[in-house]
């Protein structure tokens, strides 16, 4: 008896089924979806593969393939649960779509595995307190990331290396050479007894009669329901019209007829806040998955799904993967945000693709939500290739706020401020008279955008990256928000020696800056990587704006989505020049959503709200119809750029991207990728086929790293994945026979 495996750790060259031997003694155990313990390859290291076919015939090739003999599995690997039929079809399907090897797809059906639960890897400080300070008020250390470490340790003391990595954002790099250099030290500690479940105490949260919009869109999902087929919707509903009610009552009527459901959410929105509205109104039947939980939690909540406890899962994008066997209802709320697309992982997965491919496995539905969709996503639903739902009214009947654009090249010179326009001033002023919130939006965190040399005009860059520095107040510290290069901000121009600098745009801190110095009894919260890393540091900031009736929230994009705030009425939009001069096809669709999203934050409640947007360039058609709240407006001449540029939805493109520390080096493996690419249409016969030049991305280096990319275009999706699948071979190939280290990756947009 034999068995046909693919490696869990693998890559293009090794993605291969390999074929062991499977002793007697587990011959009656062993059965597809299994993970087995084998020795791979001439020096027979330790590898794991999953059990693909079975082969129970006793023949004589079964000892030999090929003429090796061939060796015997080790052994079951128990320390994971096997996959279903079901799962591994979706790992062809993930494998197909994404390009990427089996194990790689497999990996994100797995059971979590718990090791060695008793003892935790623990991180102090090396060093006396009083030396740490020292470390941070001068230029000893010159990495954000350590320093960032080293701060945490002061306010934190000792703690756990996956807690610092996760909450705190550092790098396990960082710590290494924390730890190298004497700073820190690890030890193993035991790891504390109690385990705080997810069930949580909640109150109840009773339902609303649903108006006519809200009725009309939770009758069409019930429909969809019980037709028992795949469907797509798309529920389009303005800010505030009550989607998240349509949710929870489609949710409790899949409930009821003893379905299961997902409910993705962006991660920022994923707040215990939002999380108690789905205990208090479906009871714990919920379970929560989200990348902060520890891996014990993960294997709690994971194990509470495999066993049938739990008939909804809320998370965000991984949650897609959750292990029930059937899926009746998946709701994708928000579903613009760019965070359901997986960046920096092996497989580049969109959670709404997984989504619909299970959906498409289960006969089920996929509703997508949002009041500002992808122009993909709306063109499908316009073009009646998806269902459509809109939703045009605030659910508490309140209007839409009044948005104003200020033109910012007007108001420079008698300008009180010069971060905020007068008419803005006067309506902060206003509004902190009166005793109401405020929200303002900006794109960047930190002090200023730059520290721009009064005399000579230099502007502090970093040297790795070629990206401007943006200066924090904090520490008086340059820092590159590419690679976390920092120094301390000098006094004097390193360039001419004498000026002195200005600095030039504004970020979060600026901001906050200003609104104590124009109204200096005022308290304000400010909101940004900055502020919220920490477990539930977020959460913290939001109730002390909230209960405490704080009268600004200074804070970046991760403001403009999930939150209720009744009491804010005023939104002001800082720069809104800094969203629409990004260098991506879908730039403006991003500044659109963005400048919407952030407006509709005002008057939610009774009290009705007003928003206003500063911007140089206010004839852009982003921002004057974000500003109308014209989401239509905004979609007509997006989708006519869109079609004459050759961009989704009517062109499929792949990026091949790529990066090395020898930018000659990149470009000539671009140049090469570039006439593989040519070569393999021609052999192929793929026609009408757009490849690009190699061309740098808009990070053009990072780390050292210079990043180029190659675009491909074409309206066949089919032709393109094609494409791309036997670049591949020929991309692995040039790696080889480049002088420089290549790293690539190849993305694929429907
Ligand atoms: P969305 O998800 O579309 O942004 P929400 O579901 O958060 O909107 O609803 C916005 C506000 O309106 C919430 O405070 C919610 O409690 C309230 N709301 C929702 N549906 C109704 C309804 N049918 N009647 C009264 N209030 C409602
Ligand atoms: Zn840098």
């Amino acid at each position: 008896m034999t068995v046909d495996i693919f490696l869990l750790e693998s890559n293009i060259d090794f993605e291969l089924k390999y074929t062991y031997r499977v002793p007697e003694n587990i011959s009656g155990e062993i059965a597809v979806g299994m993970f087995v313990n084998v020795n791979f390859g001439v020096h027979n290291s330790k590898r794991i593969g999953i059990v693909w076919s079975i082969d129970r015939s006793e023949t004589p090739e079964n000892a030999q393939k090929n003429g090796y003999r061939l060796k015997n599995i080790s052994g079951i690997n128990y320390d994971y649960m096997p996959l279903s039929a079901s799962q591994m079809r979706l790992c062809e399907k993930i494998k197909k779509r994404y390009l990427c090897v089996t194990g790689d797809a497999v990996r994100y059906f797995m059971s979590p595995k718990i090791k060695n639960p008793k003892k935790v890897k623990t991180v102090s400080l090396n060093i006396p307190r009083a030396h740490a300070e020292e470390v941070l008020s001068t230029n000893t250390l010159r990495n954000i990331g350590q320093i960032k470490i080293i701060e945490t340790l002061l306010k934190t003391g000792d703690i756990s290396c996956s807690d610092l990595i996760k909450d705190y954002n550092v790098s396990q790099s960082s710590l290494n050479t924390l730890c190298k250099k004497g700073f820190l030290k690890i030890y193993e500690k035991e790891e504390a007894k109690k385990f705080e479940g997810t069930a949580c105490k909640y109150e109840s949260y009773p339902a609303h009669t649903l108006n006519d919009e809200q009725e009309n869109a939770f009758l069409h999902i019930k429909k969809l329901l019980e037709a028992h087929a795949f469907k797509e919707l798309l529920l389009h509903g303005v800010t505030a019209s009550g989607k998240t009610e349509v949710y929870l009552q489609s949710i409790a009527e899949v409930i009821k007829n003893g379905g299961k459901a997902v409910m993705l959410v962006p991660e920022i929105s994923l707040t215990p806040q939002m999380v108690k509205r789905f205990y208090g109104r479906l009871g714990d039947c919920v379970a929560v998955l989200h990348s902060r939980l520890t891996d014990k939690q993960k294997y709690e909540e994971w194990m509470r799904i495999k066993r049938g406890e739990v008939a909804v899962v809320i998370g965000a994008r991984s949650a897609v993967f959750a292990p029930f066997k059937k899926i009746d209802l998946f709701i994708i709320d928000e579903e613009q945000e760019p965070s359901y697309k997986a960046e920096d992982e092996s497989v580049r997965y969109h959670a709404s693709d997984i989504a619909v491919m299970r959906a498409e496995e289960n006969n089920s539905v996929v509703v997508y939500g949002s009041a500002t969709p992808r122009i993909s996503t709306y063109y499908r639903g316009r073009t009646g290739e998806i269902d459509y739902v809109k939703m045009e009214k605030r659910a508490s009947h309140n209007a839409l706020p009044d948005t104003t654009v200020i033109d910012m090249r007007e108001s420079s010179d008698k300008a009180v401020s010069d971060v905020f326009s007068p008419q803005l001033v006067k309506e902060l002023e206003q509004n902190y008279i009166n005793n109401e919130q405020s929200v303002l939006f900006v794109q960047r965190r930190g002090f200023s955008k730059q520290l721009l040399c009064r005399d000579c005009g230099k502007v502090m860059r970093c040297g790795k990256c070629n990206i401007a520095m943006t200066y924090h107040s904090k520490g008086n510290r340059l820092i590159c928000h590419y690679c976390g290069n920092t120094v301390i901000a000098p006094s004097n121009c390193p360039s001419c020696g004498t000026g002195g600098f200005d600095t030039r745009g504004f970020g979060t801190e600026k901001v906050e800056k200003e609104l104590q110095r124009l109204f200096p009894e005022s308290r304000t919260v400010r909101m940004d990587t900055d502020t919220t890393s920490g477990r539930d540091a977020h959460e913290k900031l939001i109730s002390e704006f909230v209960d405490q009736n704080a009268d600004f929230l200074v804070g970046t994009q991760m403001i403009a989505k999930g939150h209720d705030f009744p009491n804010v009425t005023l939104v002001g939009i800082v720069s809104a020049d800094s969203l629409i001069n990004m260098q991506e096809y879908n730039s403006s669709e991003r500044a659109f959503q963005l400048i919407a999203q952030v407006a509709g934050r005002a008057g939610r409640a009774e009290k009705p709200g007003r928003a206003y947007i500063q911007a140089y360039n206010i004839d852009d058609y982003a921002v004057q119809s974000a500003a109308e709240q014209d989401y239509e407006k905004f979609y007509k001449n997006e989708i006519i750029l869109r079609e004459v540029l050759h961009y989704p939805p009517f062109y499929k493109m792949a990026f091949i991207n790529f990066s090395s520390l020898d930018d000659r080096a990149a470009y000539d493996f671009g140049m090469a990728v570039f006439d593989a690419a040519k070569a393999v249409c021609n052999e192929n016969s793929l026609a009408d086929i757009e490849i690009l030049k190699p061309a740098r991305q808009p990070a053009q280096k990072v780390n050292g790293w210079y990043k180029w990319r190659v675009v491909i275009k074409c309206e066949s999706f089919e032709n393109i994945l094609n494409l791309a699948d036997k670049l591949r071979y020929n991309i692995s190939a040039l790696k080889k026979m480049s002088k420089a280290d290549m790293r690539s990756n190849i993305d694929i947009i429907k």
